[in-house]
């Protein structure tokens, strides 16, 4: 994170640090609990965290950044929940992620939604005891389809009772304060079409949650997760309240979340490209530097272009997403800025564990753990492949609407892409068919997501980030976007074959 940039944001809450001491403050932890007390090679390969690292970190009161200024905190101010995402993900990928379930799906949202009377009690522990709070929504039977969820929820003598299984919440087992989601059970039994969210606070009465099981979580090893027996009686006051609707409160909770991703994959990209440049200047590969060949280079300029297109995104998400704003409406930006970064996360890792070779197949190796590390982060909060596909549902609505079929017109003329239409005119400058297959609506999704991306970076230049990466950033969309218009004009409508072993065995048909 950039010392200029955080010194520009000091809070004005009197009882706490000026930000960017606050930041330092939490550098110095970081390095004290996983480079001098501890290795986070060896911490990182055991499940959960030792006490005194998040004692340490939490001594920092970082989770304050998401509580209001009238509670005591630092106010939610969007680039500061950024930068604090940011700088956790420089160290530990994780460490970040459990700051953005506390902040982008506890303290955000109960802080906007949450009944006044509930806030203060909540807020004052996380300030004092250091608590932490995440959002389940995912059940067994549903996740994307999340709208169909089983989780029911009746009112009973000023109660409200809620019932279901919830799986794969991050903190799942050690966070003290939910939001639980659930539909409202009729008198007759249906379960009605909106969702409502309640604050549930597992050390109070009636209120606790059993884990059925924790999981063997793939990577992110910090953060349990498993599945969840929600049986609990919430007082009234404990139900947010929408402004309008349920589903529209969880799409503003959903949207400014995927706006923040970015946040998370900052810090974790600029320590790929770090460990990356590091690496190869050091690595002496048939008489030369392994940062002086060619297929090198490109890799090490890929890296250097996602951060580029990573900061863009971060300030733009700054500057876009403040709790203030609705977000349900923004779904086609958020979801470009969520599954392109995160597409980038993984490229990152991977291209890494490539440059450093047999060392980084390691779990004790941060660019070998950072492969199983950000995968799940194309799954998590909107499977990216659907997220992809509902872009183009988004832009086919708007160019109906404008009764324009020429891709190039309408990108030129769209807010999110206005500036960037012209660097790709001669690959989008064709009509689209509007009618089209599903794998159609991912790969044009993935266009789409990387001109919005484009637009970011262009933007960003105007306001003097350097030129050179700029250059890197657009060179890299540009050549990314000329790929995927290739896959996207190819026709290809192959399904799979049912019964394809029969007559497929490879050995029947050796000659010889
Ligand atoms: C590490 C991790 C952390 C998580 N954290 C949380 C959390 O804090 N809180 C919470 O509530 N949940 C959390 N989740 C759950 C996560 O949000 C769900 O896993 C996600 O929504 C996908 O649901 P699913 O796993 O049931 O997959 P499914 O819904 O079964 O989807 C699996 C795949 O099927 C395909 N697919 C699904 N629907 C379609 C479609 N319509 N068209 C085409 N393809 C489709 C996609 O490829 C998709 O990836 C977490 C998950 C992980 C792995």
């Amino acid at each position: 994170m950039n010392q200029l940039a955080v010194d520009k944001k000091e809070t004005s809450n009197s009882s706490l640090p000026p930000f960017s001491e606050f930041i330092s403050v939490l550098k110095a932890k970081m390095k004290l609990v996983f480079n001098e007390r501890a290795d986070i090679n060896q911490l990182a390969i055991k499940r959960g965290l030792p006490p005194f690292v998040l004692r340490e970190i939490m001594s920092v009161n970082p989770l304050a950044v998401g509580i209001p200024k009238e509670f005591g905190g630092r106010g939610g101010v969007m680039s500061e929940n950024i930068a604090l995402l940011a700088t956790a993900s420089y160290e530990s990928l994780a460490l970040s992620l459990t700051f953005g379930i506390n902040s982008a799906l506890f303290l955000q949202p109960f802080g906007k939604f949450g009944h006044t009377e509930a806030k203060a009690p909540v807020f004052k522990r996380f300030l004092e005891d250091k608590t932490m709070g995440g959002l389940m929504i995912t059940e067994p039977g549903f996740g994307s389809d999340a709208l169909n969820m089983q989780t029911s929820y009746t009112e009973e003598e000023g109660k409200f009772h809620l019932k279901g299984t919830k799986h794969w919440a991050g903190l799942t087992g050690w966070a003290d304060y939910w939001l639980l989601s659930g539909r409202q059970k009729t008198k007759a039994g249906n379960l009605q079409r909106d969702i409502n969210f309640f604050l549930c606070d597992v050390s109070a009465p009636d209120q606790n949650i059993e884990v059925e099981e924790f999981f063997e979580n793939l990577g992110l090893y910090a953060i349990p997760y498993g599945r969840n027996k929600i049986d609990v009686k919430l007082p009234a006051v404990h139900k947010l309240q929408p402004h309008t609707t349920g589903v529209k409160m969880m799409l503003d909770l959903l949207h400014r979340s995927r706006m923040q991703f970015p946040g998370m994959a900052m810090g974790f990209i600029q320590r790929m490209l770090d460990e990356a440049i590091t690496h190869c200047n050091q690595r002496f590969i048939g008489g030369k530097s392994l940062f002086n060949y060619d297929q090198v280079q490109q890799r090490l300029s890929k890296l250097q272009a996602s951060y580029t297109v990573c900061s863009a995104m971060c300030i733009n998400s700054s500057e876009k997403a403040g709790l203030e704003v609705d977000m349900a409406p923004h779904g086609m930006e958020a979801n470009a800025v969520k599954s392109v970064i995160t597409d980038y996360m993984q490229e990152a890792a991977q291209s890494v564990v490539q440059l450093v070779g047999a060392k980084a197949y390691k779990l004790n190796h941060i660019a070998g753990r950072g492969t199983a590390d950000s995968r799940p982060f194309q799954i998590f909060e909107g499977s990216n492949d659907i997220l992809y596909a509902q872009i183009t549902e988004s832009l086919i609505k708007l160019m109906k609407r404008a009764k324009e079929s020429n891709l190039f017109q309408f990108l030129k003329e769209y807010q999110l892409t206005n500036r960037a239409a012209e660097y790709v005119k001669t690959q989008i400058n064709f009509n689209l068919d509007l009618q089209m297959p599903q794998r159609k609506l991912v790969e044009m999704g993935k266009i789409i997501g990387r001109v919005i991306s484009m637009n970011q970076v262009l933007e960003m230049a105007d306001k003097g980030f350097r030129k050179d990466l700029i250059e890197g950033g657009i060179t890299m969309l540009q050549q990314e976007i000329s790929k995927l218009i290739a896959t996207f004009s190819f026709n290809n409508k192959s399904q799979v074959v049912g019964g394809y072993e029969e007559n497929s065995g490879w050995f029947d048909f050796v000659t010889g």
